[in-house]
């Protein structure tokens, strides 16, 4: 069966993507043609924005990135091509710890989500709630995780952002208490009881017959890598604006807590 991950960025009937591709283009890899069709946005908008020739070096910059082919990288963490490799990196990471993990020890899948008015602010908000909920009781048996800060537009409602992170993180405990969990979350972020606020989730990342192999655990390992996929060539100009104004030079992966290391001892967390 063929995998499908978040590496694969989008579908090749995208028509955003589409229409902005010359022919030559067609035949790049995945990550390079929605490079380059977002590079080709920026370009546009630059023109229409204050500021605009940051906005046009970023389009040229990642243009760069996309065309190159002796192994230059841009590195920017808007840049599509260079965040898939980031991305991939990072799960390898996720992957590894799975692996270093002591039987018992169960793998969870949380999400946690808050609107807001920016994307900074957001962030920043979004961090030292789920750094508050930690030092919580109902977070007591969580031994560690690794977690991803991702933002994207509202569709509906009086906030501009959805600022969501999801995070695998490790447990001995067979329950964890969901409904004290989700009761200290809204206290701490002070959101309203929407569904999708505090999702938590029991995943196996592998079956026992299979320990050791990646296959089988990819499903939550891939869910906390996707971002920065062609979704950015939807976002309206003074959404893009901000995103490319705010997500450089701040940092969006975190993990806390002992599972890192290679082991699940049971100990406080450090938060
Ligand atoms: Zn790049």
């Amino acid at each position: 069966m063929r995998r499908v991950g978040p590496l694969v960025l989008g579908s090749d009937t995208d028509p955003a993507l589409t229409d902005s591709l010359g022919v030559a283009d067609r035949h790049r890899p995945r990550a390079s043609k929605v490079t380059l069709a977002l590079s080709d946005r920026l370009s546009d908008l630059s023109v229409r924005c204050e500021g605009g020739w940051r906005v046009w070096r970023l389009a040229r910059r990642i243009r760069e990135c996309a065309l190159n082919e002796y192994g230059w990288r841009c590195d920017h963490p808007v840049c599509p091509r260079c965040s898939a490799r980031k991305a991939k990196k990072y799960r390898e990471r996720i992957e590894r710890e799975l692996r270093a993990l002591r039987p018992g020890v169960r793998v969870y899948h949380l999400t946690l989500t808050r609107g807001d008015d920016t994307i900074v602010g957001g962030r920043k908000r979004l961090l030292k709630a789920f750094r508050l909920l930690r030092r919580r009781h109902s977070f007591g048996q969580v031994l560690g995780g690794s977690f991803q800060v991702e933002v994207l537009p509202t569709n509906s409602g009086s906030m501009k952002w959805n600022v969501h992170l999801h995070a695998v993180i490790f447990s001995s405990s067979r329950h964890l208490p969901l409904a004290d969990m989700r009761a200290a979350w809204l206290e701490i972020a002070g959101v309203d009881d929407v569904p999708g606020s505090l999702c938590l989730s029991l995943v196996q990342p592998f079956p026992r017959s299979d320990r050791g192999s990646t296959k089988g655990f990819s499903p939550v390992a891939f869910y906390t890598t996707k971002r920065r996929r062609s979704e950015l060539l939807a976002f309206s100009d003074l959404q893009l604006r901000e995103f490319v104004a705010s997500v450089p030079g701040r940092r969006w992966m975190f993990r806390f807590g002992s599972a890192h290391r290679g082991s699940c001892k049971q100990q406080r967390l450090s938060t």
